[in-house]
């Protein structure tokens, strides 16, 4: 796997630039609260995937970065998500497959498993309107921060974050609209996740991305790039290429969208050409 604030940089450029793409075609920008919010929703969604690496759950220790987003609640959900990952990976694996003991990065893996989740929020969004969408972003917001903050995050870290990511749910409490449904939520969603399992592929550890179908006799075959190829994880491409390039995306596609921060940017372009 990539690093956390890699998968976090990635859902979020893939969210602002499906933003803009949208923006584009239909001509119906979003209000750059909106916009804030399925950029985050992405950008946490980018991370979910990994909440099937579950810890000791009693011992409140070990479990992936985003596993302990929200304490031993997270860890918990994180255990749950690995052993039922790991039945259906029993339950549905061919002899060829590999024998598991743990179903990390297997169904939350793929990409069936993404888009139905992304599908599934899309409808309660659309059904129950703002309560939901401010639900997953309380949940997205901190699995994102938590994300781009795994390098500093202590032990106690998940007590700052579980407020962070409350305040941003507070915030989209006081300033979305109420009188609509967010159907496009689902989409930040299952594009988060596949998102997700790209940045897995790079590196040497593959993904069962088209699971159930089989591919050479094993329906859990994990597809990524040849180990010749595959981005060391921490490493210099990573860093100095990857990182800052979808950091770039990010902001252009920002700035392409919000009307003031495209005006800060010609006039910056301005600035710097006539001095
Ligand atoms: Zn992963």
């Amino acid at each position: 796997m990539v690093m956390g604030p890699t998968h976090a940089v990635s859902g979020a450029a893939a969210g602002l630039a499906g933003a803009g793409a949208t923006a584009a075609s239909l001509g119906d920008r979003q209000n750059p609260g909106e916009l804030a919010v399925y950029t985050a929703v992405c950008a946490g969604s980018a991370l979910l995937p990994d909440l099937d690496c579950s810890g000791a759950v009693l011992k409140n220790k070990g479990g992936a970065t985003v596993a302990r987003t929200f304490g031993v609640v997270s860890l918990f959900v994180a255990e749950v998500v690995e052993k039922f990952a790991l039945l259906v990976y029993r339950l549905t694996s061919t002899r060829h497959d590999e024998k598991r003991t743990n179903g990390h990065r297997t169904l939350t893996h793929t990409w069936l498993f993404n888009i139905l989740l992304g599908f599934g929020v899309g409808a309660l969004c659309e059904h129950f309107g703002k309560p939901v969408v401010v639900g997953i972003l309380f949940f997205t917001f901190g699995l994102a921060v938590r994300g781009l903050m795994a390098d500093v995050a202590r032990k106690s870290g998940w007590i700052l974050i579980t407020a962070l990511a409350a305040a941003a749910a507070g915030l989209a409490i006081l300033t979305l609209p109420a009188d609509r449904g967010y159907p496009l939520l689902g989409l930040a969603v299952g594009a988060g996740g596949v998102i997700h399992t790209l940045g897995d592929m790079i590196t040497r550890h593959g993904c069962p991305v088209i699971w159930p179908i089989i591919w050479r006799r094993q329906r859990w075959w994990e597809f990524g790039v040849p180990d010749a190829f595959a981005v060391k994880v921490d490493g210099w491409f990573e860093r100095v290429i990857l990182l800052p390039a979808l950091v770039i995306i990010g902001f252009a596609a920002t700035a392409w969208m919000v009307p003031e921060v495209r005006q800060l940017v010609d006039s910056a372009v301005t600035l710097a050409s006539s001095g």
